[in-house]
């Protein structure tokens, strides 16, 4: 893709899918003074590359509409959800939406206090976009609204759409009946007004315990859509919550909670997965039933990304880190994005991906291949290529003196529009790679072999004259001569030989861990068994003491580098240390999968 097709540039073209379509009628038809979506996860776990799409997608309509995207937590289920996973999900989504649509990130107002105005007719919450940072810019909860969603549940019991059921969770799921089969109506969906308005007053006190009684929506219990038979509201859970502590007992449930916090969000397009398309009616049902005024949110709902090797499932990644498969949520080797981004995926990457694979209705699994194909697309232009050895052998060129140093220039980054150079050192003593020498060679093998010529990049060409061996007749040295006439500027510079090679000098380089990791799942679809752990690959993760140029002494989690013959790395944020680089192997240069 050229720098002008790329979504991420500001001057690049909107990408288009059935929600931004409607989202254009909406704009046309001047709908809504301004179009708000959001992104409402779950703090129950860390975010991943699903959700990563959710974000581009909400924030990329926000921000080609001038709009705004609030990050919600939709925290109404205290028993799964961590302070941890609040931050996590905080850091996760500044980072992707960074310098592309931190602009349109909605904070609320200091101290929660409605600020000046109205959203969609409501009344103003917002900070307007805070810049990412700023003190006292929080981000939403939807815990904050448990004052006034229990107020909406007064009211729709006092309309008589809603009643306290005392029947157990067992009695309730039989009484509900299966798609198949309709449901029969509680024992206690007749109560009066004045009694449901007493025990759910009560239920909120904390007069009951968890489980003896919830309230329910009176809908309709023979409704072919499930989600319609007296869908529960409210449950009892004498539970801390990570956000509003001891203020409750009670807890509203994720359709209740969802379509009202959309709503005092000012929210006008609530774009979420397509399991819940069946819970749109309900949705609808309960905004209706309030008869809020308009603008109401409306749902639309979009495939989830699924990829081949990976796990998106928050209760297996759950696994895989506390089972210690993995080191950590942000392991490289995990789909999150805390591990996307140790790994060195820039955040640019996964945004063009989001474009790449486009949003629609219908679920499938998209091929590792296009995300790898996306990522490495965006390394090869940014990328500082440097040398580095990471299975070295030696080579001494005998006809370099002991301590001459020979300076050779080596391009930065041949994308670049005006390339830079930097100096290499070439001395006596350098390393190849182990693999870039054959004592006995495969037929049309151009790298270095006994009596064989090969061009060292950026110096010239050297000749294996002899392979030193040791005792148990391991090769511990190759002697070679150079042939300087083949540098830059030599007389023999065009010299052709068939292969050319990366090295680097012995003298003049450092140690490094590097960490090459590979797809954690050996096979396309881990998720299609309950055992998916039997599929981890046992190679996911191999660690070699590389030997890289000094140049990059000075490396900085913040660059990537391409390892010239070898694939990208990047410094690893967490390990590495001056004196102790540690370099993670963001992707191979080739898609080395496609050829098994
Ligand atoms: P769970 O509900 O099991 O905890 P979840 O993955 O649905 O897991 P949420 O925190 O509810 O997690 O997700 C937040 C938002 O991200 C939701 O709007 C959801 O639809 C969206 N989302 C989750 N997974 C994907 C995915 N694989 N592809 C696209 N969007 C996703
Ligand atoms: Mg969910």
């Amino acid at each position: 893709m050229s720098a002008d097709s790329n979504p991420s540039n500001a001057a690049a073209p909107v990408p288009t899918d059935f929600i931004r379509d409607i989202v254009a009628q909406d704009v046309a038809a001047a709908r809504f003074p301004k179009i708000v979506t959001r992104f409402p996860p779950e703090p129950n776990g860390y975010l991943h590359l699903g959700h990563a799409k959710s974000i581009c997608l909400n924030f990329g309509i926000a921000r080609e509409n001038n709009g705004r995207c609030n990050l919600r937590f939709d925290d109404t289920n205290p028993a799964k959800e961590e302070v941890e996973y609040v931050e996590s999900i905080q850091t996760d989504v500044r980072w992707l939406i960074d310098g592309w649509a931190d602009h349109c990130l909605g904070f609320k107002a200091p101290g929660a206090a409605p600020a000046a105005g109205t959203v969609n007719g409501l009344p103003d919450f917002h900070a307007a976009a805070a810049p990412a940072g700023t003190a006292g810019a929080e981000p939403f909860y939807a815990s904050d609204y448990f004052p006034q969603l229990y107020e909406y549940a007064l009211t729709l019991i006092r309309k008589g759409h809603a009643y306290v059921c005392d029947l157990s969770p067992a009695e309730t799921e039989e009484y509900r009946g299966s798609p198949d089969k309709p449901g029969r109506n509680s024992p206690f969906r007749d109560r009066s007004v004045a009694e449901n308005l007493d025990l759910f007053t009560r239920m909120r006190a904390g007069e009951f315990p968890d489980g003896k009684r919830t309230l329910r929506a009176k809908i309709d219990m023979t409704s072919p859509n499930i989600w319609l038979r007296d869908p529960l509201l409210y449950r009892i859970r004498h539970i801390a919550h990570h956000h509003t502590g001891d203020a409750w007992c009670i807890y509203p449930l994720y359709d209740y909670a969802h379509c009202l916090s959309d709503y005092l969000e000012g929210v006008t397009h609530s774009i979420c997965t397509v399991e819940f398309e069946v819970h749109r009616p309900l949705y609808d049902w309960i905004l209706e039933h309030l008869d809020l005024p308009r603008p109401r949110p409306h749902q639309y709902e979009f495939a989830k990304l699924n990829l081949s090797y990976m796990i998106f499932s928050k209760r297996r990644l759950i696994q895989l880190v506390q089972e210690n498969f993995v080191q950590g949520w942000d392991d490289p080797r995990l789909p999150t994005i805390a591990g996307a981004r140790r790994r060195g995926i820039p955040a640019r990457a996964l945004r063009n991906f989001a474009y790449h694979v486009g949003v629609t209705k219908f679920d499938g699994l998209t091929d590792i291949a296009a995300f790898e194909h996306t990522l490495r697309e965006e390394l090869n232009g940014i990328s500082h290529r440097r040398l580095a050895v990471l299975r070295p052998i030696k080579i001494v060129l005998t006809n370099i003196a002991e301590g001459e140093v020979l300076t050779c220039d080596a391009t930065n980054n041949p994308q670049d529009e005006n390339p830079t150079t930097r100096p290499l050192a070439l001395t006596r003593e350098v390393f190849i790679e182990s693999e870039d020498f054959a004592e006995v060679p495969p037929p049309k093998y151009f790298r270095l072999k006994p009596g064989g010529e090969v061009r060292l990049k950026y110096a010239c060409i050297i000749k294996c004259d002899e392979v030193v061996k040791d005792a148990a007749g391991q090769v511990t040295e190759l002697r070679c001569t150079a042939d300087l006439t083949t540098r830059a500027g030599g007389p023999n510079v065009d010299r052709k030989v068939k292969g050319t090679i990366h090295w680097v000098s012995a003298t003049q380089s450092l140690d490094a861990e590097v960490r090459l990791y590979d797809r954690l799942f050996t096979v396309a679809e881990p998720g299609a068994e309950e055992d998916f752990k039997k599929f981890i690959n046992p190679h996911s993760l191999e660690v070699v003491t590389a030997k890289v140029e000094s140049s990059l002494a000075t490396a900085t989690p913040a660059e990537r580098y391409q390892f010239e013959r070898t694939g990208y790395f990047t410094v690893d944020s967490k390990d590495s240390a001056p004196g102790k680089l540690v370099f993670n192997r963001t992707i191979s240069l080739k898609d080395t999968w496609a050829k098994k």
